[in-house]
């Protein structure tokens, strides 16, 4: 892979992709004035997109009534922001339920798109530094980012 590809900007870009083609996302995480917050902007960035619904992120991960809000919605698109490890768990829990549709974690995306969180300056993103940066902002972020490199090994490992 010739380049660092962010969460948020994939994910811009398939907000771009569903407002073309009129195609439809569902928004599961962070806090209810956040996620509601930041349904509000994509929709009015992106008002050709459907916004097939959208829930807080404090939930039991087996708690069955969202699956269940997102089988009947069928999303083409399901934007997971549970942070790490809970997205993961929630994907890899819920995936085969859903018999279309693209789900993908975005970690803190909801955050940015509502105004609560910036994105680190450019300087930062342009040095590759943006987990620095969100580490110095957010110490306790360190418990994540020991995993990462025990992450790699696995990788390795299993090729
Ligand atoms: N969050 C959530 N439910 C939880 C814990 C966290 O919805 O039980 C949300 C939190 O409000 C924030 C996001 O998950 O919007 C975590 O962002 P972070 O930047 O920590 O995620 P990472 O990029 O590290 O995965």
């Amino acid at each position: 892979m010739p380049e660092r590809i962010p969460g948020i900007e994939l994910m811009e870009d398939y907000l771009k992709y569903a407002n073309q083609e009129q195609k439809s996302v569902y928004l599961l995480g962070a806090k209810e004035h956040v996620v509601e917050k930041a349904a509000t902007k994509i929709k009015n960035k992106y008002p050709n997109l459907v916004l097939a619904g959208y829930h807080h992120g404090y939930i039991d991960i087996n708690d069955s009534k969202i699956i269940n809000q997102i089988q009947e919605a069928k999303p083409d698109f399901v934007f997971v922001a549970l942070g790490y490890p809970k997205q993961e768990e929630w994907i890899y829990t819920h995936k085969e339920k859903l018999d279309k549709g693209i789900v993908m974690g975005v970690g803190g995306s909801f955050d940015i798109w509502a105004g609560e969180a910036k994105r680190a300056p450019k300087v930062w993103l342009k040095l590759n530094l943006e987990w620095l940066y969100r580490l110095v902002t957010n110490p306790t972020r360190i418990k994540r980012m020991v995993q990462l490199p025990k992450f790699l090994i696995h990788v390795l490992r299993g090729k």
